[in-house]
């Protein structure tokens, strides 16, 4: 659990891919993307708060 100071509340994170650049990318490359996206997300990828989307969280 992180701390929201948008929502001022506690919140458990979550990582959210972007299904439309998933599939669209998917039909373009024919799924060969998924291995660079892959690395993105990992690496890259920030915890959003569920409830706003913030990306501000702070640990509490
Ligand atoms: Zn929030």
């Amino acid at each position: 659990m992180k701390y929201c100071p948008y929502c001022n509340q506690m919140v458990s994170p979550v990582k959210r891919p972007s299904w439309f650049l998933f599939i669209f990318l998917s039909v373009i490359t024919g799924g060969s993307w998924i291995f660079i996206y892959a690395i993105y997300y990992f690496l890259f990828k920030k915890e959003q708060c569920p409830i706003c989307g913030g990306k501000d969280l702070r640990k509490r």
